[in-house]
């Protein structure tokens, strides 16, 4: 008789401190109107999604995420948008850094060295800010922020009673730069 290994949702994201987080959470509560604006706590930008992992593998996915190199990131959050598709709220650059698309590029290709699977859709960095959205208010008017980013983070999901709730298991610093 054999039994399903356990598994854990897993994604890995930047973080924002708690200053962004204040600044966000403050702007997409305002502008939720029927929305559900994301909780403060749970704001991240989503770099590799693996959904359901073998909670055994942890270890060996933080050791791999060990090993990516790359320098702090300034990421300008200057703009806002809204994507039908799955009503979404959502901040993030104008321009992509390439430092960003780095970071992912190097994270995914260990992971595929690794061959451990993760949603293979294109990087788009953004930040969810509001879900359930049927538009994109006029206001509040966005003020662009700078996101400067010193580590990433590997992140598990859990829903408790219908609620997400979000755990850093390991942050991952930049090197000096
Ligand atoms: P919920 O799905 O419970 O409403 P959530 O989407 O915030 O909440 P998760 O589904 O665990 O929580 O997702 C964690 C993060 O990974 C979110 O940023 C989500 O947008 C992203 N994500 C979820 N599923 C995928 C996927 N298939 N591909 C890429 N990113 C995903
Ligand atoms: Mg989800």
């Amino acid at each position: 008789m054999s039994e399903a290994a356990a598994t854990v949702r897993l994604f890995f994201a930047l973080w924002p401190g708690t200053d962004l987080q204040a600044k966000l959470a403050a702007w997409a509560k305002q502008a939720a109107g029927r929305g559900r604006a994301m909780r403060r706590e749970n704001l991240h930008l989503t770099l590799a999604f693996l959904g359901a992992t073998e909670a055994a593998l942890v270890p060996d996915l933080i050791a791999l995420a060990a090993g990516v190199r790359f320098a702090p990131i300034r990421l300008p959050l200057d703009r806002v948008g809204y994507w039908k598709h799955n009503r979404i709220i959502w901040c993030g650059a104008g321009e992509e850094p390439q430092p960003l698309a780095a970071l992912v590029g190097d994270l995914r290709a260990r992971l595929d060295a690794a061959g451990i699977r993760y949603d293979p859709k294109p990087f788009v960095s953004h930040v969810t800010l509001v879900r359930d959205a049927a538009s994109l208010p006029d206001a509040p008017a966005w003020i662009p922020l700078v996101w400067a980013a010193r580590d990433f983070v590997l992140v598990s999901s859990t829903r408790v009673e219908g609620r997400v709730t979000y755990q850093v298991l390991q942050r991952f610093p930049a090197q000096a730069g």
